[in-house]
């Protein structure tokens, strides 16, 4: 199965891939992290992406797209399916990825539009924090590790990423309310749109998702049988 997951930064589509990867075995693959890849290298192309993704503000199509394709085309552990997060985020990028689909003959099966207030995505960026060995994700007051800054998972020191402060918070929503709802607009004329919601708890969502890919046929005829 294929997927990508909109919503606004923070609307908990982290959360989300991780159940779904736990239910389908897909990878995730989030452009944000590929970006920030990139970024460490410290190239030449890495640090004209830092300054753009440290202001909130998009790093451009074409290097997107460019990376994204590269990903499609050559990474074997997509052949099974794959989910893309925070990606696409403007239209070029939704019609770039049709043209780099249809190449491949592998259409995209469903966008998943995860819906969330303005309250519930600055609680969950100001208190957001990750692992520096693992990239596990937690939350100070939802999900707050069992010891301060230590990782339960791999021990690993916790971290919050530069652009989750207020002001680049502020940016990155305004980004994305001119950009990126367009795209929303893109999906459900394809017929491929459904709606998620983001206020509600994991396990909600959960039951949500399992009905949602219970209706779909191309889901039934793709799981595997007995599960
Ligand atoms: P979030 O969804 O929480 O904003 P991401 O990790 O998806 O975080 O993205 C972080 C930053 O990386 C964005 O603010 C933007 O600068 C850049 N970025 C990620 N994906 C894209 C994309 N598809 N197009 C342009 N820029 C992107
Ligand atoms: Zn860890």
């Amino acid at each position: 199965m294929r997927i990508v997951l909109l919503g606004p930064p923070g609307a908990g589509k982290g959360s989300l891939a991780g159940l779904i990867k736990d239910m389908m075995g897909i990878v995730h693959i989030s452009t944000g992290d590929m970006l920030r890849e990139e970024m460490k290298k410290g190239t030449k192309l890495g640090l004209k992406i830092k300054g753009l993704v440290e202001k909130g503000a998009l790093v451009p199509d074409e290097i997107v797209t460019e990376l994204v394709e590269q990903k499609i085309t050559r990474d074997p552990q997509l052949a099974k399916g794959y989910m893309f997060d925070g990606f696409p985020r403007t239209t070029q990028q939704a019609q770039e990825l049709d043209r780099i689909l249809v190449k491949v003959g592998k259409p995209l099966d469903f966008a998943l539009y995860m819906e969330a207030s303005l309250q519930m995505i600055l609680t969950r960026l100001t208190g957001r924090r990750l692992c520096r060995q693992c990239g596990a994700l937690f939350h100070l007051k939802n999900k707050p590790p069992q010891k301060v800054n230590v990782c339960d998972l791999c021990g690993g020191e916790l971290y919050q990423r530069s652009d989750d402060n207020e002001q680049t918070i502020r940016k990155r929503m305004q980004v994305y309310e001119t950009n990126t709802k367009l795209i929303i607009d893109y999906y459900a004329a394809q017929g491929k749109l459904r709606r998620v919601d983001g206020d509600k708890e994991t396990i909600d969502v959960r039951d949500d998702l399992v009905t949602m890919l219970h209706e779909d046929k191309s889901y039934q005829n793709q799981r595997p049988s007995g599960s």
